[in-house]
C-alpha cells in the first residue's frame, strides 16, 4: 500500500473508530435502562405507601372486631342482668335502654366493618397491580440490559479489529507523516485529511484555481490544502 493509500485508510479507520465511540455513547438501551430504574424506584415508593395504608386498614378491622367482641360480651351480661331483675321495673328499663344502645353500637361497628373491608379489597387490588407493574418493569430492564451488553460486545469486537488494523497499518508508515497526520487530526476535530480529485478538495469543498490544481499536481502526492490546510492527497486525474 502506497503512503497516500495508507494515509487515507488510516483516516477511514479513525473516522470509523469515532463513529463507534459515538454509537456506544448513544446506545438507546442506556436511556431505557435508566428509565426502567427510575420507574422501579418511583413504584417502590408508591408500593410502600400502599402497603402502609393496607396495614392501617387491617389494624382498623382488627380493632373493629375486638370492639365487637367486647360489645357482644356486654350484651350477654346485660341480658343476664335483665333476666335477674324481672320485678324491678326501673332496672328493667335501664337494661333495655342499655341493650338498645349496644345493638346500635353493633350495627355501627358492622357498618364500619363493611366499609373497611371494601377499602381493604381495593387496597389489595392496588398492591396486586403494583406487583404486576414491578414484574413488567423488571422484565423490561433485564431485556434492555441484555441488549445493551450484546451491543457493547458487538461494538467492542469491531473496535478491536479496527485497532489491530490501525496498528498494522501505522507500523509500516513514515513517522513524520504520522506526526503530521496526528497534528492535523487534532486541529481539524479528527478529519485531518482530504482528497483532491477534480478541483474541489473532498472536505472543505472550496473550488481551487486551475493554477493551484496544477501546482498541487506537480508537487508531492501528499500535500496541503491551500484553503483549509488539511493534508491533501492528490488522486490521479
Ligand atoms: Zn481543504
Amino acid at each position: 500500500m502506497g503512503e497516500s493509500a495508507s494515509l487515507l485508510r488510516l483516516q477511514e479507520i479513525d473516522v470509523e473508530l469515532m463513529r463507534r465511540d459515538r454509537e456506544l455513547k448513544e446506545l438507546p438501551q442506556r436511556e431505557r435502562i435508566e428509565m426502567a430504574r427510575a420507574a422501579a424506584k418511583k413504584l417502590a415508593a408508591q408500593t410502600s405507601k400502599l402497603v402502609g395504608s393496607r396495614k392501617d386498614l387491617e389494624r382498623d378491622i382488627a380493632d373493629n372486631q375486638a370492639e365487637r367482641a367486647s360489645v357482644e360480651e356486654s350484651v350477654t351480661k346485660t341480658q343476664e342482668g335483665l333476666e335477674e331483675s324481672q320485678t324491678d321495673h326501673r332496672a328493667l328499663r335501664d337494661y333495655e335502654k342499655k341493650l338498645t344502645d349496644l345493638a346500635k353500637r353493633l350495627e355501627k361497628l358492622d357498618f364500619d366493618r363493611a366499609a373497611l373491608e371494601e377499602k381493604l379489597e381495593a387496597a389489595l387490588e392496588n398492591e396486586q397491580r403494583a406487583a404486576e407493574l414491578k414484574e413488567r418493569i423488571t422484565t423490561e430492564e433485564q431485556a434492555q440490559l441484555a441488549a445493551y451488553k450484546s451491543e457493547i460486545a458487538r461494538i467492542a469486537k469491531v473496535v478491536e479489529e479496527l485497532k489491530a488494523e490501525r496498528e498494522r497499518l501505522t507500523a509500516g508508515m513514515d513517522e513524520r507523516l504520522l506526526a503530521r497526520y496526528d497534528a492535523a487530526c487534532k486541529r481539524f476535530k479528527g478529519i485531518g485529511v482530504e482528497t483532491l480529485t477534480g478541483n474541489k478538495p473532498s472536505v472543505c469543498r472550496v473550488a481551487l484555481q486551475p493554477s493551484q490544481v496544477s501546482d498541487l499536481r506537480g508537487s508531492d502526492e501528499i500535500s496541503e490544502c491551500p484553503y483549509c490546510h488539511r493534508m491533501l492527497v492528490i488522486e490521479e486525474a
